[in-house]
């Protein structure tokens, strides 16, 4: 690939969207909290490309959620989990104020399937889905309270998410980005280099993270729920063994917030971003 074409490739903006607020004890976020409640943005992603396309890493929240969660099992969810969601905040339409479409929503990644990520997907008909065939296994094979009990509203997914998705599989994850060391295996997840994932496991079963060289910009690290704040990877604050309560790994973990924290010293104009840190929310509106 001649560099120019390369350079064709490049998503030239990045949106950071936060579509709402949910609240969880700072102690089980990261050792070193107080066990105080803290609000936490609920994050998503908008790169935009040269011809005005949108790729949206994740979808938030929308208000599909609180509808969803009126009734059991589902309800289950809300009641261990407060949430702040508004109508406005939805990733739909936060893109319509900045001037696009739902049409104009080419490509939607989800990192993993947890219900705050997955809350817009039904928003997008045109968009084509990329996740872990690990991700997508481990979701397609639940229902009611068992999908539940694992953070999956299935409700918010497209019935034909499958026949729109293309699945990463194991082998597809070959490609070694020297800079992006000690991570070592990362897929070309959309073939064309504008973005690479690599497997993020622990929190939930097949995450994916997702690594983007921006024109102009710094690049970034979005590292889906790996870990909760930044503190985590800047100083291996690790999660409470709690979570072992409802997270799939909890020594997968804790060993890709250490991979993190190595690439966060390594690679200091790496802008690495957790989809629920207010700090990292912050810091990119510099963006
Ligand atoms: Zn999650």
């Amino acid at each position: 690939m001649c560099l120019n074409s390369a350079l064709n490739k490049m998503f030239k903006n990045i949106h950071i969207l936060n579509t709402g607020f949910c609240w969880a004890r700072g102690r089980i976020l990261a050792a070193g909290q107080s066990w105080a409640e803290q609000k936490l943005p609920v994050l998503c992603i908008a790169l935009e490309d040269a011809q005005g396309h949108i790729t949206l890493i994740d979808t938030g929240y929308t208000t599909r959620f609180l509808q969803i969660t009126k009734y059991f099992p589902e309800k289950l969810y809300a009641l261990a989990t407060a949430v702040d969601i508004q109508e406005n905040q939805s990733a739909l339409r936060q893109l319509q104020g900045l001037g696009f479409s739902a049409k104009d929503v080419k490509k939607i990644v989800a990192t993993h399937f947890h219900a705050d990520h997955t809350g817009g997907l039904l928003d997008f008909p045109d968009a084509t889905f990329f996740c872990s065939e690990r991700a997508w296994l481990h979701t397609k094979a639940r229902s009611g309270l068992n999908a539940v009990r694992k953070g999956i509203l299935k409700a918010q997914i497209p019935a034909d998410f499958a026949k729109r998705a293309l699945l990463l599989k194991n082998q597809d994850f070959s490609i070694k980005l020297p800079n992006l060391y000690p991570f070592e295996k990362w897929a070309d997840i959309f073939a064309d280099g504008s973005a690479f994932a690599v497997m993020l496991e622990g929190h939930a079963a097949g995450q994916i993270g997702i690594f983007i060289p921006l024109l102009n910009q710094k690049p970034v690290f979005v590292v889906s729920d790996a870990c909760w704040l930044s503190i985590s990877f800047q100083k291996k604050a690790y999660p409470s063994s709690l979570v072992r309560l409802f997270i799939d790994d909890y020594a997968a973990l804790k060993t890709n917030i250490d991979k993190i924290h190595a690439l966060f010293q390594n690679y200091p104009e790496l802008c690495i971003l957790p989809l629920h840190c207010a700090e990292a929310w912050v810091k990119s509106a510099s963006f």
